[in-house]
């Protein structure tokens, strides 16, 4: 899976390469679909959500060039497989779920990994962020959302950096979102992407 991804440009830096070898994804979809874990495709988890494909995850790895000293908040947990791979670039990780039975099928499938140490999955609405932990350095978002959830703005550092999809339900625009030392803001779209919806307070209604 990893070779593929290289060959194909999605992976590109060591450090995330290394971090992708780490994580053994079967670990992180349901058994039965264990012989598909390394294929380069989304697959189901439980309440009608997906683990994201692994090239995505290469892709927003790569934008959002985390390094080890960094606090991470991951929205959208999901499985738990993007955010074991952030934790083995970031100092910490903090991922929010709003689905109770995804959050805990994430911290069981991350505790197996033995990626436990360093993140920290949290149930609630994404949209809102987690201020808790704020300010963070990285944030990314694994659903699309309508417009970028203000929240979400406010607990980037100064100097950090937002990824999230935004568009219409049926296709969104990757989005790298640079909050400078002055607070102006500069985004750049990475790629056209289809992703599940965000629903919460500052994201899709339902
Ligand atoms: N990163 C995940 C992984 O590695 O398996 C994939 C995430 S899946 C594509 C998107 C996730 O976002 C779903 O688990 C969904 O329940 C969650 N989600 C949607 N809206 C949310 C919100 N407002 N707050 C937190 N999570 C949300």
């Amino acid at each position: 899976m990893v070779e593929r991804l290289i060959a194909s440009g999605y992976l590109r830096s060591q450090r995330v390469i290394d971090a992708m070898l780490t994580v053994p994804r079967h670990l992180f979809v349901p058994e039965e679909l264990a012989s598909q874990a390394y294929s380069d495709e989304p697959l189901p988890i439980a309440r009608g959500q997906t683990v994201s494909a692994p090239h995505m995850v290469a892709i927003m790895c790569e934008a959002l060039e985390v390094e080890s000293s960094h606090r991470v908040l991951e929205v959208g947990a999901g499985s738990g497989y993007h955010a074991c791979v952030v934790s083995l670039l970031a100092a910490e990780v903090y991922s929010i779920e709003r689905e109770a039975e995804l959050a805990e099928l994430a911290r069981r499938n991350i505790s197996r990994a033995g990626c436990c140490g360093r993140v920290e999955v949290v149930t609630g609405d994404g949209t809102l962020g987690y201020p808790e932990k704020a300010p963070y350095h990285r944030i990314y978002v694994t659903a699309g959302a309508p417009e970028i959830p203000q929240p979400l703005v406010e607990q980037l550092a100064p100097g950090g950096k937002l990824l999230i999809p935004v568009g219409s339900r049926l296709g969104q625009e990757l989005l790298l979102v640079e909050k400078l030392e002055s607070g102006e803001l500069r985004t750049q779209k990475i790629i056209d992407c289809v992703f599940v919806p965000l629903i919460g307070r500052h994201g899709w209604k339902s």
